[in-house]
């Protein structure tokens, strides 16, 4: 069975190679941790969960959605975006409902790239980006984050003649891999530049209630001109540990919001209307369980950091995200450190480069195990890797 040429291009699974060997240690008994996989261990609020349970038993929601979601589940995207960053969307227009950002994510590239267009896809990043713009036939073109820009992509080095054929910009603060955040003169520039050279900015929002320190990450769209140029995806899932219910939005920009919602049209039937009275109940909801949220990932963070500063690291502590981004000490490669460090400990790390090509050199580490065993963790790698050098 011959495939598609846009199936075989798709990268190897880089991390099914981990995946197999975790699976063998696994199975010869090797008490593995895995601070791999970036998947909130921690239950649902109730409240969430009580809403869903209650919808669940109304029939009218046993039939399908709508494909771009409950103007009620839009009016809770556009509560949530007045009431937490004072920006007015108009739920009809400017939101659409997703089935979890991924799928809007993946999808937007089908909407605006054409065979030979250009996309600026942040490197390190969340690989669906570039895979949404690879299987639309349409050329990525890296922005690299790298330490030195404190990982916000440069948009200076961007060649114009580059920038003129780019049709898509995938952005993400706060940042997956890397923890990052981006500030007003960040946001501001990045509006001016896709004004300019007629980008659609796709700003990935999905960590921007996870934050620490009384920080409070910003929303693109708060920005002036940011709903002229772009749309931000947002999502239920890390905010209020709802992985697995699979609801998100898209909202700013209506000609985009349009066009999202007539490929999903095309393509879906939307996400369960119960999960999108619990999406409801989500964002109009009492928010102090994002707070709650946040704080123990802050207090796991600490732990991560703490710990690997005092075998030689010299690291910051970042300010959101349920991720740390570290540096692989001198003689290894992201690749060859993960494997030495899952040999000797048992700990799963994500090698740098699973992120792109300038993720080599670093290894992430996600905050989502309990305290007790990232202590644990720490203890293990400072036994068995010891004091680094850089
Ligand atoms: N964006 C980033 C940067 C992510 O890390 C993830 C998931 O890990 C997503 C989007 C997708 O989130 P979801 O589809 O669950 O809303």
């Amino acid at each position: 069975m011959e495939e598609a040429k846009r199936i075989k291009q798709l990268p190897p699974y880089l991390f099914a190679r981990i995946e197999k060997t975790i699976e063998k240690a696994k199975s010869e008994g090797v008490d593995v941790i895995s601070l791999g996989i970036g998947d909130p261990d921690r239950p649902t609020p109730e409240h969430i969960i009580g809403k869903l349970c209650e919808q669940a038993h109304n029939s009218v929601n046993h039939r399908y959605p709508s494909s771009v979601g409950m103007v009620s589940f839009r009016q809770a995207v556009a509560f949530y975006y007045k009431n937490r960053f004072g920006v007015e969307l108009d739920p009809k227009t400017e939101a659409v409902t997703l089935i979890g950002s991924k799928e809007g994510i993946a999808h937007i590239s089908f909407c605006y790239l054409d065979p030979g267009d250009v996309a600026l896809i942040p490197d390190p990043g969340y690989p669906v980006y570039g895979i949404g713009a690879l299987l639309t036939g349409a050329q990525p073109y890296t922005m690299p984050l790298t330490a030195k820009n404190r990982f916000l992509p440069d948009l200076d080095a961007i060649p114009s003649d580059t920038a003129k054929k780019a049709k898509l910009m995938f952005i993400n603060f706060p940042n997956n891999p890397t923890g990052a955040i981006a500030n007003d003169g960040f946001y501001k520039k990045l509006i001016a530049f896709a004004k300019e050279y007629d980008i659609i900015v796709c700003h990935d929002a999905a960590y921007q209630d996870i934050a620490f320190g009384g920080y409070r990450p910003p929303s693109f769209l708060e920005y002036p001109g940011a709903k002229e140029v772009g749309i931000e995806f947002g999502s239920c899932s890390k905010s209020y540990n709802m992985t697995g219910w699979r609801i998100g939005w898209a909202a700013g920009n209506p000609q985009v919001i349009e066009a999202l919602g007539r490929i999903k049209s095309n393509i879906d039937s939307g996400v369960f209307q119960a999960v999108q009275y619990a999406g409801i109940a989500a964002l109009t909801g009492p928010q102090d369980c994002t707070f709650d949220i946040s704080e123990v990932y802050r207090e796991r963070r600490d732990i991560i950091i703490d710990g690997l500063n005092s075998m030689g690291w010299s690291l910051e502590k970042p300010q959101a995200t349920i991720y740390v981004w570290v540096p692989v000490p001198k003689g290894y490669t992201s690749i060859s450190f993960a494997e030495e460090v899952f040999q000797k400990t048992g700990v799963v790390i994500t090698p740098g480069n699973g992120y792109g090509e300038y993720g080599e050199g670093y290894f992430r580490i996600a905050l989502t195990v309990e305290k007790e065993r990232m202590i644990e963790a720490i203890n293990r790698i400072r036994e068995k890797i010891g004091h680094v050098q850089f």
